[in-house]
């Protein structure tokens, strides 16, 4: 099959036909097996040929296929919100369901505003974002995210955002939180509806987390001025850090949190809001309606997809799994980066969302995609990124990185595996 219909996103790559998976690999007609070393586009954390998901998937399909939640309702529907709001932290009492994750965090966006509308502050709509954070590629949402490139040739048609500087940019740990300080003066606080970060920053920074005291005081500024706070936990949510959402570290209360890939172990699309109370109470006090919705919001299979992995999730003891091999993980990625000095410069990250910082010396060689290369060409699959961070002269450098994120089911031997095709493709790639 030469797959010539389908409109690639890349069309130089080559883009193996994948024929069957199992656990953490995926196999390809031509017989090669790939480790799927960051589950996807970490979203397939529970891995692959997990029957209890594809069962409920197919039993649900056959009863009720479809049924549009503007009119009605699912036990599917009804278990998976019940089974997300019991993870969340306390306080959030409502699940409003999308396909992806960008479309979670536009719906956020327009919840947080319809916030302040049922509230009398009709002025509150200006959405505050952080250069290097990642929310997704519609229009609000690559708005307010910080991929330089996904955004160049969009820029005309982005809605106006406010910038909190990256967290990279600065030595000091604490320059976005000043940075919030003053714009919430310049700006007007009765102008902000919206702040969104990533408590753990995945794919733009590479598993970057934020000192937590950085985090708590951003928290605190957002409540003292009445600024909605968005956690985007699409990458971080469902045990992939090692607690069901990455906010239990640093102990921050948003009031809402977007989800998507983990929460059907990538089996169907579908994403959300975990909505916390005063929003629910405020959007119902003043007329009961969310202005917004998609036809898919709350798929009859999609959810039955999540209600499936969630208790797959709880059964299966899956965040013990996530502490035991993210420490074996973490420990021999730290041996490779004993190995490679010249090519690794950092191992950081939570539970199974590890990354290598990379030497920007590797640039001028191809960087974190080249390196993602030499790691298929031995059948493990990374998920590659960069940065780019100036000086306090205005020079840039771009700082690439390999989130390395194996499904959160990983056993000892996926794990040593992926260790090893990481040091073959290491070793060649410095040589
Ligand atoms: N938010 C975060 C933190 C993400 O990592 C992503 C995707 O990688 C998104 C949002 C966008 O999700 P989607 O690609 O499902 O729209």
């Amino acid at each position: 099959m030469s797959g010539s219909a389908v409109f690639h996103r890349d069309f130089g790559a080559d883009y193996p036909l994948i024929v069957s998976a199992q656990g953490s690999y995926l196999y390809a007609e031509d017989g090669t097996e790939y480790l799927d070393g960051s589950s996807g586009a970490v979203a397939a954390n529970l891995g692959h040929g997990v029957t209890e998901i594809a069962d409920a998937m197919r039993e649900q399909a056959l009863r009720v296929g479809f049924a549009h939640t503007l009119r009605f309702e699912t036990a599917a529907l009804h278990d998976a919100a019940a089974r997300i709001q019991s993870l969340a932290p306390e306080g959030f009492t409502r699940v409003f369901f999308a396909s992806g994750g960008s479309e979670a965090n536009e719906s956020a966006f327009k919840l947080a505003r319809q916030y302040h509308l049922s509230r009398g502050e009709s002025s509150r709509h200006l959405v505050v974002g952080m250069w290097d954070n990642y929310h997704g590629n519609t229009l609000g949402a690559l708005a307010v995210g910080g991929d330089a490139s996904r955004r160049q040739h969009y820029a005309p048609m982005l809605p106006r955002t406010l910038r909190l500087p990256s967290w990279r940019d600065s030595a000091d740990a604490m320059a976005p939180v000043a940075a919030l300080e003053k714009l919430v003066r310049s700006e007007g606080a009765e102008n902000i509806s919206a702040l969104i970060l990533e408590p753990l920053v995945g794919s733009q920074l590479g598993a970057f987390e934020p000192e937590h005291e950085a985090l708590r005081k951003i928290a605190k500024i957002c409540r003292t001025h009445g600024i909605v706070l968005i956690a985007d936990e699409v990458m971080t949510g469902f045990g992939r850090c090692g607690t069901n959402f990455a906010v239990e570290r640093s102990g921050i209360v948003p009031d809402l949190i977007t989800f998507g890939k983990g929460v059907t172990g990538g089996y169907a699309p579908l994403s959300g809001v975990i909505v916390s109370d005063p929003i629910v109470q405020a959007v119902r006090d003043s007329g009961g309606v969310f202005h917004h919705g998609y036809t898919y919001s709350g798929h009859p299979v999609a959810v039955a997809a999540a209600a499936a992995a969630l208790r797959f999730y709880a059964e299966r003891d899956v965040l013990e799994n996530v502490a035991l091999r993210g420490a074996e993980l973490r420990s021999g990625l730290e041996s490779l980066a004993a190995r490679y000095p010249s090519a690794i410069t950092d191992v950081r990250g939570a539970g199974l969302l590890l990354a290598l910082e990379l030497s920007p010396a590797l640039t001028a060689r191809g960087g974190a995609n080249a390196l993602n290369r030499a790691a298929m060409a031995r059948g493990l699959v990374l998920y590659p990124g960069a940065s780019t961070r100036a000086d306090s002269r205005g020079n840039a450098t771009v700082v690439p990185h390999l989130l390395v994120a194996p499904p959160l089911t990983a056993t000892p031997a996926e794990i040593a595996e992926l260790l090893s095709r990481l040091d073959g493709a290491l070793r060649a790639h410095t040589d």
